[in-house]
C-alpha cells in the first residue's frame, strides 16, 4: 500500500488511473470502513482510501480533540484489506487554498444540521476539496450517515459528476451501529445503545403496520428510561428527508447523547 500524504504525489500515483473508487474516512476504521472499501474494490480498479479528522466539521473543540485515532492500527488494517492507496494528508494540504463556503437551504437544517451548527457546511467543505483532489469515478458512502450521504449527493456529486454510492449499515451481533465514536463509551453505555438499536429496529417494523407511531412518546421514554438526551427522534423519507412522507420509501432517524458522546442511526 503506498502511503501519500500531499496532492502532487497522489495525483503522480493515479494519474493514468480511470475507474478510480474512494472511501473518504475519518480513521479509526472499523468493520463499516471495511465493508465500503470492499464494495469500491469490487466496483473499481483502483481504490483510494483517505485519512482525515476534519477540524471544520467539529462543532466543539473538545469534540475533535477526543476523535479516536490510531493511525498505525489503521494502516496496518488497510494493508490487509490490500489497499492499493492511502491519502494521508495533513491540515495545510487540505486547507492552503482558499475556496468558497458553503450554505445548507433553510429545508436543509434538519436533523444533525438543526443540532450540530456549521457541522455539515464543514463536511460539504472538506468533501469538496477531497474530491477535487482525488477525481474518483465513484465515492462509496455510509448510509449509516444518512443525511450527510443525501447532501454530498446532491450537492457535490452534481458539481463533479461523481456516482456517490450508499452503503449499507454495518452492526454489531448487539445491533449497535459501527462508529469510530464508540470507542468512547463505556460498557454499560454499550449495553444501553444496543438495546435502543434494538428497540428502534422494532419501531421501524411497528410502524410498516400501524403509521400511527407516537415518537414524541417513544422520545420520552426513552430519555426518562436510559437517562439519555434525544436530539431527534423522527420519520423521513430517504429521497427528500420530509418529515412522515409514509408514501415513499422512509426511515426513522435518531440522535442521542450517552455516557458524553452524540451517536446518530437510522433504520
Ligand atoms: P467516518 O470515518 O466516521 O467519517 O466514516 C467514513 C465513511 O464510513 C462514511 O461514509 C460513513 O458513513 C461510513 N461508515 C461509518 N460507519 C459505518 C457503518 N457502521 N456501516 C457502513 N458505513 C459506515
Amino acid at each position: 500500500m503506498k502511503i501519500l500524504k500531499d496532492v502532487f504525489e497522489l495525483n503522480k500515483a493515479v494519474k493514468n488511473y480511470k475507474n478510480v473508487g474512494f472511501v473518504p474516512t475519518m480513521g479509526g476504521i472499523h468493520k463499516g470502513h471495511a465493508s465500503l472499501i470492499k464494495i469500491s474494490q469490487k466496483n473499481s480498479k483502483e481504490t483510494i482510501v483517505s485519512i482525515f479528522v476534519n477540524p471544520t466539521q467539529f462543532n466543539q473543540r473538545k469534540d475533535f480533540k477526543n476523535y479516536p485515532r490510531n493511525i498505525k492500527k489503521d494502516i496496518s488494517i488497510l494493508r490487509k484489506l490490500k489497499v492499493n492507496y492511502l491519502f494521508l494528508p495533513d491540515v495545510n494540504e487540505i486547507y492552503k487554498k482558499k475556496t468558497k463556503n458553503f450554505k445548507l437551504n433553510k429545508s436543509d437544517k434538519i436533523l444533525c444540521a438543526k443540532y450540530r451548527k456549521g457541522h455539515f457546511e464543514g463536511v460539504l467543505n472538506v468533501m469538496n476539496r477531497l474530491l477535487s483532489i482525488v477525481k474518483s469515478k465513484h465515492v462509496f458512502m455510509g448510509k449509516k450517515d444518512f443525511q450527510q450521504y443525501i447532501l454530498i449527493k446532491r450537492i457535490l456529486g452534481k458539481k463533479y459528476k461523481i456516482n456517490i454510492v450508499g452503503c449499507d449499515t454495518i452492526r454489531e451481533n448487539n445491533k449497535i451501529a459501527l462508529s469510530t465514536r464508540n470507542k468512547l463509551l463505556k460498557k454499560s453505555a454499550i449495553k444501553i445503545a444496543s438495546k435502543i438499536a434494538i428497540k428502534m429496529d422494532k419501531l421501524k417494523r411497528l410502524s410498516q403496520i400501524n403509521k400511527s407511531v407516537d415518537l414524541s412518546k417513544c422520545k420520552s421514554e426513552l430519555e426518562n428510561k436510559f437517562k439519555i438526551k434525544v436530539d431527534y427522534l423522527e420519520f423521513r423519507d430517504e429521497k427528500k428527508l420530509k418529515l412522515n412522507n409514509f408514501k415513499s420509501k422512509y426511515r426513522l432517524f435518531i440522535a442521542y447523547h450517552i455516557n458524553g458522546v452524540r451517536l446518530i442511526d437510522n433504520f
